[in-house]
């Protein structure tokens, strides 16, 4: 688990303490902090003025903090795969005065197969094609040393995956935001929003007056939507479950690629020379501060074991996070059309931060109501695509 902002989050607020009676006027009010906030909320702040509102002392406390951190073209459905090829520039070629090392690190991921699995491979090469390369089975072994020996009886290979380093990545958004006059408030719970022709958005420590507010809540998103009289969308946060334990004695497993079950039935990616393991549940669950389920625990333990050559006697840690689906499996990025000015930045699943780039670009401009980046644009995405059925830019 990638734990955010220790001391140098005080150093990003502006305003200091908040008095209950101040009323402010913003361009916009974006609600949470995670990457999709944060990531949209410095884009828009080259042009707008710009509120950012988190309930947590840390931005990263929720999803955003508890990644896999992987990025990979080889994921989630097209609208997906499109926003994370559109993300590649950046994250290959930042240009960013707030980074100081590659944003990522190659790894490759393997995807191998039991005999049982042998349609759903071919299913995924047909779905993918040029994104994965087929191996046999001795190529698997190669690829993944600790895979047991007769396991798989093939696989693909996405040699494109890396590392993203996630905390670098918020961070950039977030000192961006900043130094384009952005505001972020921590401790700042929004509890109720008012429509009054704009928006009045109140928290724990003040009100906000804003044309646009901009629900970038992560599991909340419904809750949020809620309290500003706006329908639910569904949303679905599901719960995933992570270890880390350690290889086998004398392994060094750093650069071996990661391993995810060709149909995501568990997955094990190298961390800083141990293993992170995961059964890749996704139980539903209310928005909350996620918690491991020990029966995923024990089903991950048994998988795991099921597929490597490696004994877990200890768990060094656990985590759960939430990735919040909505019903048709894609994330929305558009104005509520029968609510002026409220924005969804929601639902972004399992790939929230190898999208964020791209994805906060054309939130921006939909939000502004101008054209789709070209770039972005050029992979396929459009504003249908991301849920817009209307202008709904307020006036
Ligand atoms: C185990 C796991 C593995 C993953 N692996 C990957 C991966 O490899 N690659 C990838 O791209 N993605 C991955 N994801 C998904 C990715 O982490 C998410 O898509 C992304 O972090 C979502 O970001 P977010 O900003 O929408 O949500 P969050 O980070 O949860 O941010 C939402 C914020 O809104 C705040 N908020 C909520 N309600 C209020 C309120 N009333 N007032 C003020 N603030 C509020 C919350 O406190 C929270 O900080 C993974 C997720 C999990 C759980």
């Amino acid at each position: 688990m990638v734990v955010l902002f220790h001391g140098e989050m005080r150093e990003m607020i502006q305003g200091g303490p908040q008095n209950t009676s101040t009323q402010d006027r913003f361009d916009c009010v974006v609600i949470g902090a995670g990457i999709a906030g944060a990531s949209v909320a410095a884009e828009l702040a080259v042009s707008m003025h710009v509120l950012l509102l988190e309930r947590e002392s840390q931005p990263g406390y929720h999803t955003t903090g508890r990644s896999a951190a992987v990025y990979t073209v080889a994921y989630g459905p097209p609208v997906i795969r499109a926003l994370t090829r559109a993300s590649g520039t950046f994250f290959r070629e930042p240009e960013s005065d707030f980074l100081s090392a590659p944003l990522l690190n190659r790894r490759g991921v393997v995807f191998p197969a039991r005999k049982d699995q042998s349609a759903a491979m071919e299913a995924l090469h047909d779905d993918l094609g040029d994104a994965v390369a087929k191996l046999d089975a001795a190529e698997v072994l190669m690829a993944a040393p600790l895979l047991r020996d007769g396991y798989a009886v093939g696989g693909l290979f996405d040699a494109d995956a890396s590392d993203i380093d996630v905390h670098a990545l918020h961070q950039h958004y977030l000192r961006r935001f900043r130094s384009e006059g952005g505001l972020l408030r921590v401790d700042a719970e929004v509890t109720a929003i008012e429509h009054d022709g704009g928006w009045t958005v109140h928290t724990s420590t003040g009100s906000t007056t804003a044309p646009i507010v901009i629900n970038a809540s992560g599991a909340w998103a419904d809750e949020i939507a809620a309290l500003a009289g706006v329908r639910r969308r569904g949303l679905m946060p599901k719960r995933r479950t992570a270890l880390i334990v350690a290889p086998p004695p004398g392994i060094e497993p750093q650069n071996w690629p990661m391993i995810v079950d060709v149909e995501e039935q568990f997955y094990l990616k190298p961390d800083a020379g141990k293993f992170l393991i995961s059964p890749a549940d996704a139980d539903l669950s209310p928005p909350c501060d996620a918690q491991p389920d020990e029966l995923q625990v024990a089903i991950c333990i048994d998988r795991i074991e099921r597929a490597f050559d490696l004994t877990i006697r200890r768990i060094e840690s656990k985590w759960a996070g939430l990735r919040s689906f909505l019903p048709d499996g894609c994330p929305l990025a558009a104005y509520e059309t029968d609510m002026p000015g409220f924005f969804w930045l929601a639902g972004q699943g399992g790939y929230g931060i190898q999208t964020a780039p791209a994805l906060a670009r054309a939130a921006a401009a939909i939000v502004q109501g101008r054209a789709m980046p070209p770039d972005i644009a050029d992979q396929g995405v459009t504003e249908v695509s991301l849920g817009s059925i209307g202008r709904g830019v307020p006036a």
